[in-house]
This record gives structure tokens, C-alpha cells and sequence, in this order.
């Protein structure tokens, strides 16, 4: 099996695009508003029962070499998402809003890698209002970033302990 999932959301200088969320690509009612975990966040605009699929996490397929290239560009938020030992997804081109999914130590939702897709599911039921999170799993050995999302369980940092 792959390593485990690691999704890298940094902040950069230039400002980026209006947040959206591309319909075709979510099965629940979302929205985007600003977030007290970080900047954006996604929520649901109706409640979400257990186990249900959510959306996908869509954006540029890119391999190892432009993935490292884009990790140290400087001047815009990146938003990859590692798909498997080669590919990942840069949500920063063609996301489908998945990608201002926030980060939670005790999140509603978990990814499930399906035929190249990434793939997120409620945890548990999710009620209307509430902030849709899912756990980054940023590498141990990856700069640590402290985490503040709050929960009880919360490990002090995104990265795998
Ligand atoms: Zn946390």
C-alpha cells in the first residue's frame, strides 16, 4: 500500500482566487465561508448522514518532479494532495472546492483512493452548519506545522506523530 496520505496546504503572499465549490463534483448541499480553524472553510449546508460519499477532491494531476517544483514556488497557495507513490493532485487548478477542506485532528471526514480518484466520506453523521475537516496526515518528517483545530485529541501539530 502507499504511504500514508499527505495533503500540504501552505500559505503564500499573492491572493487567490474566490472560493468556490463545483457542484458536478459534490453529492450534499456545501458551502465555503471563512473558517476560525484557517482562513476558508468548507461546510454543510444540510446535514449529512454517516458514511456517505461527500465529494471528490479534483485538480491537476502532476507528477513527482512538477510536484516538488510546485511545493517551492513561492507567491500562491498550493493545495497537493499525494494520490499515490507518483502522481498528485493540485487542487490549486480545478479543485473542486474540496481542497479548503481544513485540517482536524478528530475530523467527519476520511479519504477513500478509488481508480485514481480521491474520494472524501462522512466519518459520522454531520449536522447542517457544521464545518466539514479531515485529518492531512502531513509526513513525520516534513516541516512541522502546529495544529489548532481544537479538538480533544488534537496531536499539537498536522503532522503524523
Ligand atoms: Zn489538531
Amino acid at each position: 500500500m502507499y504511504a500514508p496520505l499527505q495533503l500540504r496546504r501552505m500559505p503564500r503572499r499573492k491572493p487567490e482566487p474566490i472560493p468556490e465549490i463545483l457542484p458536478q463534483y459534490t453529492s450534499f448541499k456545501l458551502e465555503i465561508r471563512p473558517s476560525k480553524i484557517h482562513r476558508w472553510g468548507v461546510y454543510a449546508a444540510e446535514a449529512i448522514p454517516a458514511r456517505r460519499r461527500i465529494m471528490e477532491y479534483t485538480g491537476e494531476r502532476i507528477s513527482r518532479v512538477e510536484t516538488r517544483r510546485r511545493s517551492e514556488e513561492q507567491g500562491r497557495m498550493i493545495y497537493l494532495f499525494t494520490l499515490d507513490p507518483y502522481w498528485t493532485l493540485d487542487g490549486a487548478v480545478g479543485g473542486s472546492g474540496a481542497q479548503y477542506i481544513n485540517h482536524c485532528c478528530d475530523p467527519n471526514i476520511r479519504t477513500v483512493i478509488q481508480k485514481g480518484h480521491i474520494l472524501y466520506y462522512s466519518r459520522r453523521p454531520i449536522r447542517k452548519g457544521e464545518e466539514l475537516t479531515v485529518d492531512y496526515h502531513f509526513a513525520k518528517d516534513i516541516d512541522q506545522v502546529p495544529c489548532k483545530c481544537g479538538a480533544a485529541t488534537c496531536r499539537g501539530t498536522i503532522n503524523l506523530k
